[in-house]
Formats: C-alpha cells, sequence, structure tokens
C-alpha cells in the first residue's frame, strides 16, 4: 500500500526517502505536490518509512521564539540529501545548521531519532496564511498551533 494512503495529509516533508534502506521510496509530483511513491516490488515491508513520519509517530518540537523568512523555494527542494548531509555533520560532532520548514525541521529531528543534538541549531522557515492554505496537507498542517 502506497504511503500516502496510510499517512493522512503527508506534507511531503521526504524523511521517508531518507528513512529506507531499500531506497524504494522516491519523490514524484502527484497532483502538483511533491509525495513519496513506493517502488512495491523492492518493498521488505519493515515498516521504517511510517515510523520515521513525523505525521505517524510525532517528535517533541523545539520550541521557537523567531521565525525567518525564504526567498528561495524552501518547500520545493530536494531534501533527502539536506537531511543525509546535517546528520553527518551531527554524527562527526561538527556544528550543523538547518534552515527549513516547521515540517521539514520534525523530519530532521526524527532521523536523528528525536535527539536534542547540541550541535545541531534549527533556522525555521515561517509559513504564512498564505501558504498554509494552498494545499489540503499545508491546511491541515499541525505544526502551527
Ligand atoms: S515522512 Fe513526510 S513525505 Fe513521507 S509520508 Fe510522512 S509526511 Fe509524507
Ligand atoms: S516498508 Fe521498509 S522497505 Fe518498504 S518502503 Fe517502507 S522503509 Fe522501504
Ligand atoms: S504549513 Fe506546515 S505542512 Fe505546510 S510547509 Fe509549512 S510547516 Fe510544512
Amino acid at each position: 500500500m502506497q504511503l500516502t494512503e496510510r499517512i493522512k495529509n503527508c506534507n511531503g516533508c521526504e524523511a521517508c526517502v531518507v528513512a529506507c534502506k531499500y531506497v524504494c521510496v522516491k519523490m514524484e509530483e502527484v497532483d502538483g505536490q511533491k509525495r513519496p511513491v513506493v517502488n512495491e516490488d523492492g518493498c521488505s515491508k519493515c515498516n521504517a518509512c511510517m515510523l520515521y513520519c513525523p505525521l505517524y509517530m510525532p517528535v517533541t518540537m523545539p520550541e521557537f521564539e523567531e521565525f525567518f523568512q525564504s526567498d528561495e523555494d524552501i518547500r520545493g527542494r530536494e531534501m533527502a540529501p539536506i537531511y543525509r548531509a546535517t546528520s553527518r555533520k551531527v554524527k562527526a560532532g561538527q556544528h550543523a545548521e538547518f534552515v527549513g520548514t516547521l515540517c521539514q525541521i520534525a523530519a530532521m529531528k526524527s532521523l536523528r531519532g528525536d535527539k536534542n543534538d547540541r550541535n545541531l541549531v534549527f533556522f525555521p522557515i515561517y509559513c504564512d496564511e498564505e501558504q498554509r492554505a494552498s494545499n489540503p496537507a499545508c491546511a491541515a498542517c499541525t505544526f502551527y498551533k
């Protein structure tokens, strides 16, 4: 079964892409949105993709006092390489900075096992009302209380 059938309001964060050790989750454009598609032939049914999905297994989000704006298409970025590169830095004990929306920060945290890594600093990008109304996943976003 496809992840989007199991995860309600998938926001396309890409944590599942990194979580799948069998490399069988790929992002594709579905109805104008980036969404994961599982190659069912290669799938071992290990469920890691679901267990690392922050919508399925929520993480403890940091409390942010300040948000940032970005001119870059921060939501359209290919995230999997960024999560991997950040994780490598954190594991090596280097200072790492992660710029992303709250759903991307949740994904990064999930892939780090929901730890509070001291050498990982988050810079949250603000999603305004217009963004939150722009598609069903954002309209259902629970990262903004
Ligand atoms: S990890 Fe992200 S992209 Fe994957 S199913 Fe969950 S919300 Fe969607
Ligand atoms: S169940 Fe396991 S093998 Fe299948 S897509 Fe998810 S992570 Fe990959
Ligand atoms: S509104 Fe929520 S789901 Fe949509 S991009 Fe922002 S943080 Fe992610």
